[in-house]
C-alpha cells in the first residue's frame, strides 16, 4: 500500500470521526500513559482523574504513600506496579528534570513505566510533536489493512507509519485508528459489512465478516416470521 492510499484511508475515516487533538498538560497525558497500559480507556480516565485531583505535579505525587496510589488507581490492570512506577517516575521527574516532562523523546523514555507508545503519546498531546503511538488497536488495522506484515512489532509499525505519512496525518493517525478500532475494526468480530474502507482492506476474512453479517439477518428474519 502506498502514501496516497494510507493518506486517502485516513482521511475517509476522519470524515467520519472529526478527530481533533486538544493540548493536554504533559504531566496529565504522562500519567494517563503510564496507567493506560491493557486498560479499559473508561476505567484508565477514571483512575487518571481521580489521582491528578490529589497530585497535580510530580512533586504532590512524589509524597503520596505508594499504598494511596494503589488504592486510588484500582482497578487498572498492574495497579500494584503502576503504582511504583508512578511514584518512581515523580521521583525522577523532580530530579532530573526540574520537576518538569521532558520534551525529548530519549529523555521520556528514561522515565519508569514510559516504553515507546507512552512517549509518544506524550509527543502528540503534551508537545504536540507529530509521533504516532502505536496500541493493540493501530497494530492491529495496520496489519489487517496490509501496511505491515502479520504479528509486526509495535515499535516497526511505528517507523513504517511515520514514514508513510506527513505531518499533519502523523498527529492524527493513533486517534483516527483507536477510534476506528474501537468502533467497527474490533479486536474480534470487525464490523466488516459497514466499513468505510473495505475495498483497501487486505484482510483474509473480510469477506467472512461482512457475510456474516446477512446469514445472522437471515436466520434473525426467518425466526421472527
Ligand atoms: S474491512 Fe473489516 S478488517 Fe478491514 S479495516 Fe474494515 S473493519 Fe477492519
Amino acid at each position: 500500500m502506498g502514501k496516497k492510499d494510507i493518506g486517502k484511508i485516513l482521511n475517509i475515516l476522519n470524515r467520519k470521526y472529526k478527530v481533533k487533538i486538544e493540548k493536554v498538560r504533559p504531566f496529565e497525558i504522562l500519567i494517563h500513559g503510564i496507567l493506560s497500559t491493557r486498560t479499559k480507556d473508561e476505567t484508565t480516565f477514571g483512575a487518571q482523574d481521580r489521582l491528578l485531583k490529589i497530585a497535580k505535579n510530580p512533586e504532590q505525587l512524589s509524597k503520596l504513600n505508594v499504598n494511596t496510589i494503589k488504592k486510588t488507581i484500582y482497578p487498572v490492570s498492574f495497579y500494584k506496579t503502576k503504582a511504583n512506577l508512578l511514584r518512581k517516575a515523580a521521583e525522577m521527574l523532580l530530579l532530573d528534570f526540574n520537576g518538569r516532562v521532558p520534551r525529548a523523546k530519549e529523555d521520556l523514555l528514561k522515565i519508569p513505566g514510559v516504553g515507546p507508545k507512552v512517549a509518544s503519546l506524550v509527543e502528540v498531546w503534551g508537545f504536540g510533536i507529530p509521533s504516532i503511538p502505536v496500541d493493540t488497536h493501530v497494530n492491529r488495522i495496520s496489519q489487517r489493512l496490509g501496511i505491515v506484515p502479520k504479528n509486526n512489532k509495535p515499535e516497526n509499525t511505528q517507523v513504517v507509519l511515520e514514514s508513510l505519512l506527513n505531518i499533519k496525518q502523523r498527529m492524527l493517525a493513533n486517534h483516527i485508528l483507536v477510534t476506528f478500532g474501537q468502533d467497527l475494526c474490533r479486536p474480534t468480530a470487525p464490523q466488516c459489512y459497514r466499513c468505510p474502507i473495505y475495498s483497501y482492506c487486505k484482510f483474509e476474512k473480510k469477506k467472512y465478516y461482512k457475510n456474516r453479517v446477512n446469514t445472522i439477518n437471515k436466520s434473525y428474519k426467518q425466526h421472527r416470521s
